[in-house]
């Protein structure tokens, strides 16, 4: 697909958790993309002397290919980031510019009819925009989400993914790190992404799909190849 340069127009904010949101933007021409690609977002911020940057980030489309004149994105900000503060505080009719889509962490036609989803935090984004994709275009998959998130006030899209749930082909695990820290009842799966976590959960034959932050998806990559899946089985995003 063609890398373009167009204007996004910010349409609805979502506070999905206590610092993470989401954008829904309208391009101003229609994006074609794949399930799972990305964006390069532009914005001015400050440089060392307090003057004006023109400077960019990465951010995964969150949403369905199916809808060409809709992007979200989903972002964590960081205090003491340089980008994300800026973003964070956009409002509805702020214009961002973009350039995309870029990347390979795509659904393709054809991919094999099992997959399975190992996402940590923001890295769902992708994720989501793959799990839209199957649903909107009534595909025939079974789907494995295990979902790595810090605690049980950091889970992302949660309502949405017990919803699918209901549809016997999504199976959906999110497992919480710091289970001290968490602040709701939890009787789920505790710990980070482990060889035994991946055993009991997902059918080792699938398409594996990993996005996170580079010592989650490592870690990910180590233990399926230690479970026997072959690189050409995992495909892999990486947040730095
Ligand atoms: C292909 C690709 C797709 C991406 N998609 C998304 C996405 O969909 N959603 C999303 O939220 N991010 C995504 N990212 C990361 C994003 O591009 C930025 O790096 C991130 O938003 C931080 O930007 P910043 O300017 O605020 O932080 P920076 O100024 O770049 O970093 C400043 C400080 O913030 C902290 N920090 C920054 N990033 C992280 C991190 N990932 N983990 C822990 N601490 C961090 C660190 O303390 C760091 O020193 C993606 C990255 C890539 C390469």
């Amino acid at each position: 697909m063609p890398v373009e340069k167009f204007n996004l127009t910010l349409t609805k904010v979502i506070q999905e958790t206590y610092d993470v949101k989401t954008f829904q933007f309208k391009p101003d021409k229609p994006v074609s993309f794949k399930a799972g690609q990305w964006l390069m977002l532009y914005l001015n911020t400050k440089n060392e002397k307090g003057g004006i940057k023109r400077d960019n980030r990465a951010y995964s489309i969150a949403s369905s290919p199916t809808n060409t004149n809709l992007i979200d994105i989903n972002f964590r900000v960081y205090s003491f980031g340089k980008f994300t503060p800026i973003l964070y505080n956009l409002k509805e009719g702020n214009v961002v510019e973009a350039r995309g889509p870029f990347g390979k962490f795509t659904y393709e036609p054809n991919e094999p009819k099992d997959l399975s989803f190992i996402a940590g935090g923001t890295g769902i984004a992708p994720i989501r925009g793959i799990i839209q994709y199957i649903k909107e275009a009534k595909l025939d998959v079974n789907m494995t989400l295990l979902f790595s998130c810090k605690t049980t006030e950091d889970i992302i899209f949660d309502n949405e993914f017990k919803e699918l749930v209901k549809n016997k082909k999504f199976k959906y695990i999110p497992t919480i790190t710091r289970i001290n820290e968490s602040k709701q009842k939890w009787d789920g799966e505790t710990g980070r992404i482990s060889k035994e976590i991946i055993k009991k959960y997902c059918n080792l034959k699938s398409l594996f799909y990993i996005c996170g932050p580079p010592e989650m998806v490592d870690g990910s990559v180590k233990f399926l190849e230690e479970l026997g899946v072959t690189k050409e089985k995992i495909k892999v995003e990486v947040y730095h």
